[in-house]
């Protein structure tokens, strides 16, 4: 190997190889530490808590879920024991040091195969529109801004558990009956929001290029 070579090898970042945390795994009661290693083929937690370490390949997570810059939760297609049928499995991990950056967040985008859930803005956002809102519920609705940006829509709820932030590619329709109202779907949900302010041309026009982007929804064989 020319020593150029392996010096542009070693001049590469680990973060475009491998990515670890030092985590704290939550249990319903108590906890166990261990790390978290991404690499480009899966997910592996290593801890000395029997029974707890586990691998996973990112077809094997049903998503990611980014909750703030210190915690993680990787939902699974595992089942619970028969004392919780329906459910899959749910894994939180907090972080004992440093926080989740956007080269781990760009790493879960590139190797997962379907949305990362992210409730934490990473770099890139240029904001378009900001709408205060409505988010209708089954009974009532709770308060928030919606901020759409060039790449991605947040939504900051009063209601914390309802925000959310979706890439734009992960948005896979969208509907506006009139300039007030706006009805995002995702893969795994649907969130429709009764807007204070209009939804101007320019934030639509955003909306519907990312959505219906000529070629995507062809019929052409
Ligand atoms: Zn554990
Ligand atoms: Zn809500």
């Amino acid at each position: 190997m020319s020593t150029v070579l392996l010096a542009l090898l070693l001049m590469q970042t680990p973060a475009a190889l491998d990515l670890s945390l030092t985590v704290r795994h939550s249990h319903a009661i108590g906890s166990c530490d261990g790390t978290l290693f991404f690499s480009q083929d899966g997910v592996r937690f290593e801890t000395k808590e029997k029974n707890h370490s586990r691998r996973w390949s990112y077809p094997d997570v049903k998503y990611f879920e980014i909750l703030s810059t210190r915690e993680i939760e990787i939902h699974t297609f595992e089942s619970q024991g028969i004392t919780r049928l329906a459910q899959d499995r749910d894994y939180k991990f907090t972080l004992a040091a440093g926080e989740i950056d956007d080269n781990l967040y760009q790493l879960l985008v590139r190797r997962s195969p379907r949305a990362v859930v992210t409730h934490v803005v990473f770099r890139g956002t240029e904001v378009v529109a900001e709408i205060p809102v409505r988010h209708r519920h089954v009974i009532g609705g709770c308060q928030g801004t919606l901020t759409i940006a060039t790449d991605k829509i947040i939504f900051r709820a009063g209601r914390k558990e309802d925000s959310r932030i979706w890439r734009l590619e992960d948005i896979r329709s969208f509907a506006s009956s009139d300039k007030f109202s706006l009805r995002l779907s995702s893969a795994f949900e649907t969130f429709a929001f009764d807007l204070k302010l209009p939804l101007e041309r320019q934030a639509y026009d955003l909306l519907w290029r990312s959505v219906y982007t000529p070629g995507v929804h062809s019929d052409k064989p």
